[in-house]
């Protein structure tokens, strides 16, 4: 098919190699020349707009950071939908507010364009293989047509309701990933300043009730899981402020919700504080380091 992909960064340039892999024409735009050169030299056609990648296009994909990007780079002047087709879907897998979702879905839907807010967890790794987890939020019809697309780039393609609902499903996602790191690193803190061997506390949470990813997989602890942030001073993983900005966009909806988000506003502040220090790009899991300063 011929595609159009647009935001190439962390997560959209893995992605969009996979397409590539696949057999699939890409017409790739990215606002950072270097990211498009690394795709254009695995066969994609470099654009110097969005509205030029779509020429031409069967599905146009979105990865970029925030709402406020996905609604520019679909209504500038040289936007998406100043050059897309009748009827081509549109797929956006950045993680934004559902409300956000509802309105580019409207805009799209004004022209004739189906729209499917896609967002997806697995990370940069997740996206290099190919495995990571789509949450779609679309009509089952499109989910139907977009669903091959998908599975070139993710082994866990989830329909979650309609438009809105994949994001729905990320961010309330992540706010549990928030607020379990944040209570594992408390706990092994308070373990280790209690005096107990950080192995061994590690042991006994992930053979007992308090057993979670944040502790079994990613555990904030340096030392304790091999390969993780904590161990190679919290480089690369998932950054600090794209948990602050998912920990906002959570508490944000359940304003609009009429729904209280306790410990995802709490969450939020530990990060903004993190952040505030200096180290919003290290991975999230050194929310640690505001109970162990070193
Ligand atoms: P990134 O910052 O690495 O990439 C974003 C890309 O968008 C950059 O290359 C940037 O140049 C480009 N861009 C920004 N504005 C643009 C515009 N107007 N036109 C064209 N390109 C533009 O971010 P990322 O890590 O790839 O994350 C993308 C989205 O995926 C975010 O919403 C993030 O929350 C979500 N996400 C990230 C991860 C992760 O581990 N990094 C995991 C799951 C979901």
């Amino acid at each position: 098919m011929n595609i159009a992909f647009i935001g190439l960064g962390n997560m959209g340039g893995p992605m969009a190699h996979n397409l590539l892999k696949a057999g699939h024409a890409l017409r790739v735009f990215d606002l950072n020349p270097g990211a498009m050169q690394a795709l254009a030299a695995a066969g994609a056609q470099a654009v110097v707009s969005p509205r030029a990648a779509v020429e031409g296009a069967e599905c146009v994909f979105t990865m970029l950071p925030a709402a406020a990007h996905v609604r520019s780079v679909l209504t500038s002047e040289e936007g998406v939908l100043a050059g897309i087709g009748p009827d081509v879907p549109l797929v956006d897998c950045s993680t934004v507010d559902p409300a956000s979702a509802l309105a580019c879905a409207e805009l799209a839907g004004r022209q004739g364009n189906p729209f499917a807010d896609a967002p997806v967890s697995g990370g940069t790794g997740g996206a290099a293989a190919g495995s990571l987890t789509f949450m779609v939020g679309a009509t089952p019809a499109l989910f139907e047509r977009i669903g091959p697309l998908l599975t070139c780039m993710g082994k866990n393609i989830v329909h979650c309701g309609d438009v809105g609902m994949g994001q729905v499903a990320k961010i309330c996602n992540n706010l549990v990933l928030g607020v379990s790191m944040a209570a594992v690193a408390e706990a092994m803190s308070l373990g280790t300043a209690l005096g107990i061997d950080a192995t061994i506390l590690a042991g006994i949470i992930n053979t007992s009730s308090g057993r979670c990813w944040s502790s079994d997989t990613y555990n904030p602890y340096p030392g304790i899981v091999e390969g993780a942030p904590a161990g190679r001073g919290y480089s690369g993983g998932f950054g600090v402020d794209l948990m602050l900005k998912d920990l906002g966009l959570a508490t944000c909806a359940a304003k609009s919700a009429h729904q209280p988000a306790f410990m995802g506003a709490q969450a939020e502040q530990l990060y903004q504080a993190l952040s505030q220090r200096g180290d919003g790009r290290l991975d999230f899991s050194a929310i640690i380091k505001l109970y162990r300063p070193s």
